[in-house]
């Protein structure tokens, strides 16, 4: 459902992704590793044209991000476009930036009301089930600040899910937090998983890579060095680089 093929991005004369691809299957969940300053992060925002790609192509369900197909020529889209077709690529970040004045289920009924301009009262009733889904239906009416940073995450992610988006990429969502609220926002992530999600998630937990994962995807110096199931990069890993990084972060 995604396709990603010999992507190329530099910023200046810094070249940070040097021709990457990677292909993730509906229902398929990728774990992307690697160590700091791999373009980990640059990837996922060139997958939903954050950035624009210097070469290469994203391409997400039957459409190419960022382009129009007409006649068999690419034609690059508005910017007001390219939003709407983002709205097929759902992001999680790893500072979560719910709206403080909104409460939790306006948070999450905001983007489907206003980008997709569909009925409050349906987004409504969706809303208050992705909230179940995250474990905070009690917490609807609850502002931001007064849920922990997990619970807060939790709130982005049903945010995200609320735009039925095809596939949602994840860049480090539990980072930022507490170590004792990691594992709530790992095991609704497990859940989102189990259920069909697709998923592509950058992350250093390597537990979650290692028992949630289809694939994981190990990234350096702009590449993907090596990738593969789980046990076979994380357990016996071919290449030097994996290895080095592995011996640092296990
Ligand atoms: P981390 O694990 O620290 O999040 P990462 O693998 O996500 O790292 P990226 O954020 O993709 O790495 O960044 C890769 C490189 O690109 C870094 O050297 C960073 O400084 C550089 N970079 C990222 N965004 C920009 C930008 N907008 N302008 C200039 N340089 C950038
Ligand atoms: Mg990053």
């Amino acid at each position: 459902i995604v396709r990603v093929r010999g992507i190329h991005k530099r910023f200046g004369s810094l070249k940070i992704l040097n021709g990457v691809s990677l292909s993730v299957g509906r229902g398929e969940v990728v774990c992307v590793l690697g160590p700091s300053g791999s373009g980990k992060s640059t990837l996922l925002r060139c997958i939903n044209h954050l950035e624009k790609v210097d070469d290469g192509l994203v391409v997400v369900g039957d459409h190419t991000i960022g382009y129009e197909e007409s006649g068999g020529v690419l034609r690059e889209l508005s910017e007001r476009r390219v939003c709407r077709q983002r709205t097929s690529v759902g992001m999680v970040f790893q500072r979560f930036n719910l709206f403080s004045h909104m409460t939790v289920l306006e948070n999450v009924v905001e983007a489907p009301v206003r980008v997709h301009r569909r009925k409050r009262g349906t987004v409504e009733r969706e809303a208050v089930e992705l909230l179940r889904r995250v474990g905070l239906a009690e917490k609807k009416d609850a502002y931001p600040d007064q849920l922990s940073g997990g619970q807060q995450q939790r709130v982005a992610i049903a945010r995200t899910l609320a735009m039925k988006p095809d596939v949602v990429l994840f860049d480090e969502p539990t980072s930022a937090l507490d170590p004792e609220l990691v594992g709530e926002v790992l095991s609704v992530m497990r859940g989102l998983a189990e259920d069909g999600l697709t998923m592509i998630v950058v992350t250093h937990e390597i537990g979650f890579a290692r028992e949630v994962a289809d694939r994981v995807v190990f990234m350096d110096g702009g590449v993907v060095v090596e990738e593969g199931a789980p046990a076979a990069v994380l357990d016996t890993p071919r290449e030097e680089r994996t290895k080095a990084f592995l011996s640092h972060v296990l």
